[in-house]
Formats: C-alpha cells, structure tokens, sequence
C-alpha cells in the first residue's frame, strides 16, 4: 500500500483543481495541485537549511513546527513527510514552558516557526539550551484558480526506497493522567488509520467538513485532516472553535457535510442555540441547515447523554461516538446507521482493530457481557513507541502483543461497547462497590440545574474511597445543596453511587481536548488528599 499523503497525491492528480484546503483566516482556496506544489517548494527549504541537499533525505529525523491552523499547516506537514521526516506539531495555545517542554523531550533538527508566533522565538532559543536552528516560515498565498496550478508540480520520489515502517508522526499524549508522552507512528500505522475511517465514515470528495480542533492531536490531524485528504475531501479550516461562526456556517445550508468535535463543543453549540437562536428568525435556517449535514462526530472524551439528546432535538441529528488515544489512533466507533449509536456508547471495533476486554489482575479476558475489563488494542493502527522511553513502551504491551488502553469498558449482548473510564481515575471503589465516574457524570448532567461536572473519589478511611462531585451550576437555577441534590439522584441510580461531597466551583478546568484531569481537581479541592 502507498504511504497516505501519496495516496492523497494520486487523488491530487486525477482532480488537481479540486480545493483542498479552505483557510478561513486567510480567505483563500488551495487546491491539491497547488498543495503538491507549495510541498514540494518547502521540502527543498528545509533540506536546504540543514545542509542535507545531497543526503538521500531527512532520515526521520524529527522536524517539530509551531503554525495556526490552516493551509500553512497542511504544506509543513505534507513537506516534512515528503522529505522522510517525522512531523512533530506543537500546540499552538501552550505557554513556552509547555513549547519547551515538547521541544526538550522530542529533540527536533529543526524548528519551523510561523510569522504568528515568531513573538516566542527569543523564548524558546533561550530555554532550549542547545543549538536547534530555526526556520521562519513565509506563509503561502493562494495562486488565482485558472491553468496556472499545473498538474506537472509533483513531490519528487524518496529515495532510498520508501518503507511503510519508517516513522512519520510524533503527537503528544494529552497530558490527563501523568506528563505528555510523544507517541511515535510510523507511515504503516497513520495510512491504516486514515483509511479505517474513510471506510468506516465513508468520506467522499463530495463532503467537505469544518474544521475547528487543535491540530496536536489525532483527532484534528488523523480523523479531521488527513482522512479527508486521503478520500480527497475539501477540509474548512477555522482558526479555532467558536459557537456563532459555526452555526452560521450551518444556516448556509449545503455549504458543508461533516462536522467533528469533542463534547464540551456540542455543549457549547447547544447553549448558544438556546441563548441566541431559540426563538429568533434565524431558528428554523438553523436547526434545517444542521439537520442537512451527513455526518457529526463526538469523541476524545465521554459524550455525556443529555448533550446528544439536546443536540438531537434541535437538529434530528444523532451524534456519532467514537473512542480512540495518540497511541492507537481511533479504535472502537459506532456506525454510520442511526440505530448503531446507542446513548452512553462507543460501539463496535473498527474494521481491522482487534479489541479485547481482560481482567485487571489476572489479564484474562473478559467474555461475560456487561462485565468490567480493561481495554487491549492491537492493528496496524497501534503506534511502534513511546518517544525514547522504552521501559513505558514495554510495560504498556502484553506478551502476546496487545496494547494496554488504560481505559475500562464493557460490552453488551450486542457486543457493543461502553466505556466506563480510566482506570487509574475513573473507577472508584466504595464500600466494596466498583462506581464509574463516567456514569455519575452522565446521570448527574441530566439534572437541570448542573452545567458541568467531574467526579472523583476521595480516599476514606472507612469505605476505602467516597464519591465527591465538582460541580459548576448552570445560571438562573436555584442554588445546589448536597442534601436536596442527594435526594434527586435517589431515582438515578443506586445509593452507593450517589456523592456524598459536593463542591461547587465556577469553572472546571479543561485541556484543549476539552478533558478533565482528576488528579489536578483533587489536588486543588482537597490539598489534604
Ligand atoms: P495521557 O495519556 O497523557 O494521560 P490522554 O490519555 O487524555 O492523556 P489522549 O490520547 O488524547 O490523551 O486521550 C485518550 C483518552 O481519551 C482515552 O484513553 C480515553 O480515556 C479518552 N477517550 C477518548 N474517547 C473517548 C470516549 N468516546 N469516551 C470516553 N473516553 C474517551
Ligand atoms: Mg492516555
């Protein structure tokens, strides 16, 4: 099989004018051709710049670049692989103390900066501590459509051979359970991935999806660009999220086809429909023009029930849920048939991913239904290493070559699967009960007055662990009490899963993924833990 962005260059070929990238900040359409081109041009800089014009390649070595999302993007990241190296994005909203730490640990040969965050090269030079060159990056302007673009700009053939097993990608963990951990994929693992869900989701160059997610992620590179690139589908690309821009977006009935997001979006979507569009001229433009898209899909952290029921009642769209990590890409997936997305669910393995439940201690797998176990992955799709800390990398593989997730999850009669969170943070043991932090969270958001919540477990002398909530109110409501909020989850779920400390905030905090960090909420709740 081809390496994914030549597949995606063959795709360029037999439709060069076809528009690849719609940057929004700039205004512009890039088509493949040009793409290819623009590729092709900045592959030749870096080489150049590090002196390697007469060395076959890059060597993997890895080329780490700090750039907006956008076409610019795109070019580094088509260029870098075009070159045989590894791309290593950096998050464009980290702080430099995170910027270093990501540079530090990743120990790039060069670092391509956009004009947008040259206010950090001084910065970074100084906390690097060694000599790493930089490389500016002139941002790249739409050629006006016509017969300019040429189908003749091509990306020049590796050489030596190009081999599937050469690394292509390094993405940061997110951080949730301990410090970011560089997850390096090689062309045979991101290609596979891609492709699973060009099948599984059935991208087209007929869809064009709108592009909101960081792009230091597998789901804003993987699932958002690079299997749209691969099914030759238009990519929109925004700066950022923003909820007005979206549905506006969406009121232009027609003007896209899919749309993905983490959870904490949809939610943001549904409360600005309520506060500014609910009621308004603008209402039903809105709800049909959502309602007209192919495809929404929800992931990167648990899609909490009453979100995907509001969102269904504006727009009859029910949203897809997938699971997936930077070290396996996307794994488990529900279908494209409404049926298949079942509340509270993540569905069923990915054509190609093998998953298995097994027991925490024993390692025996799990084939009762809706019993615990612990999530094992193995494919293609799984990542070769953790970043140069091989003992991670070999605790986290069982002998017989599986991937251990972390992650718990049962599986109905059905074989569907539903994730109960991570077992190191989500699974609370009470009184000899084992409690799903996911599932309290779920049953909880369906109150009226609770916004936001995040439960953890306390530990507790005398039942090993109490179930506490952090919980932000929704505005307008009548204030929460733990006794009265006790007494409505009575007919929610069984006693023993019921808070019994309740910590009102203004605001949980959340990284760019929209995911909670229990270990970070407890120490500033309950400092004494
Ligand atoms: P770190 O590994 O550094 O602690 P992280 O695990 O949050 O960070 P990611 O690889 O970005 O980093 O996230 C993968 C995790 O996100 C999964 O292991 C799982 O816990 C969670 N997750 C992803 N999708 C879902 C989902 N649909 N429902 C519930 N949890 C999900
Ligand atoms: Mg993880």
């Amino acid at each position: 099989s081809l390496p994914l962005f030549l597949a995606a260059k063959q795709h360029a070929e037999t439709e060069p004018e076809k528009v690849a990238v719609v940057d929004v900040t700039k205004g512009q359409s890039f088509t493949f051709a040009q793409l290819l081109a623009d590729a092709a041009a900045l592959k030749q800089q870096i080489l150049d710049q590090l002196s390697l014009v007469d060395a076959a390649d890059l060597d993997e070595r890895r080329i780490a670049f700090l750039i907006p999302n956008g076409y610019d993007y795109v070019v580094t990241q088509w260029a870098v692989w075009a070159a045989g190296g590894v791309c290593v994005p950096l998050c464009t909203t980290h702080p430099v103390k995170e910027l270093l730490y990501t540079i530090g640990d990743s120990d790039p040969s060069l670092i391509i900066l956009h004009p947008a965050f040259e206010k950090f090269h001084s910065a970074l030079q100084d906390g690097i501590g060694k000599a790493i060159p930089f490389m500016a990056l002139t941002p790249f302007t739409s050629i006006s459509s016509g017969n300019e673009t040429g189908t003749s700009s091509s990306l020049p053939p590796f050489t030596p051979a190009f081999s599937m097993d050469r690394r292509a990608l390094m993405i940061y963990t997110s951080g949730t359970t301990s410090n970011p951990k560089g997850c390096v994929t090689t062309h045979k693992n991101i290609t596979f991935q891609a492709n699973c869900l060009v099948q599984a989701w059935q991208y087209s160059s007929a869809d064009r999806l709108i592009h909101v997610l960081p792009l230091h992620h597998v789901h804003g590179i993987i699932n958002g660009l690079t299997a749209s690139f691969l099914a030759g589908t238009t990519v929109e690309m925004h700066p950022k999220f923003d909820p007005a821009t979206i549905w506006t977006r969406w009121q232009a009935r027609g003007s896209s086809t899919m749309f993905m997001a983490v959870p904490t979006i949809y939610a943001r979507l549904v409360d600005y429909f309520d506060a500014h569009l609910r009621g308004t001229d603008a209402e039903s433009a809105a709800r049909e023009g959502a309602a007209a898209l192919r495809l929404l899909v929800s992931g990167s952290a648990a899609l909490p029930t009453p979100i995907k029921a509001r969102f269904a009642e504006i727009t009859g769209q029910t949203l897809l849920e997938r699971y997936g990590m930077t070290e396996i890409g996307m794994g488990i997936s529900c279908g494209l048939e409404v049926a298949s997305r079942i509340d509270g669910s993540v569905g069923w393995a990915l054509p190609g991913v093998q998953v298995r439940l097994t027991e925490k201690t024993s390692g025996q797998v799990v084939e009762t239904v809706d019993e615990d176990g612990m999530i094992e992955v193995k494919g293609d799709n799984v990542f070769l290493e953790y970043w140069r800390r091989p003992e991670a990398t070999a605790r986290e593989f069982t002998a017989d070559g599986w991937f251990k997730t972390g992650d718990v999850a049962r599986r109905s009669s059905e074989g569907a699967y539903f994730i109960q969170g991570r077992a190191s943070v989500d699974l609370i043991k009470s009184g000899g009960y084992k409690i799903s932090a996911l599932e309290v969270e779920r049953k909880m958001l369906g109150l009226p007055e609770i916004k936001e919540v995040a439960v953890v477990g306390l530990a507790d002398e005398e039942w090993g662990q109490r179930v506490a909530a952090v919980v932000v109110q929704r505005e307008n409501t009548p204030p929460i009490e733990l006794s009265s909020l006790r007494a409505q989850l009575k007919t929610e779920m069984a006693p023993y899963k019921i808070p019994t400390v309740l910590k009102l905030v203004d605001a949980i905090e959340r990284n760019a993924m929209g995911k909670v960090n229990k270990k970070t909420i407890i120490k500033k709740y309950w400092p004494l833990e």
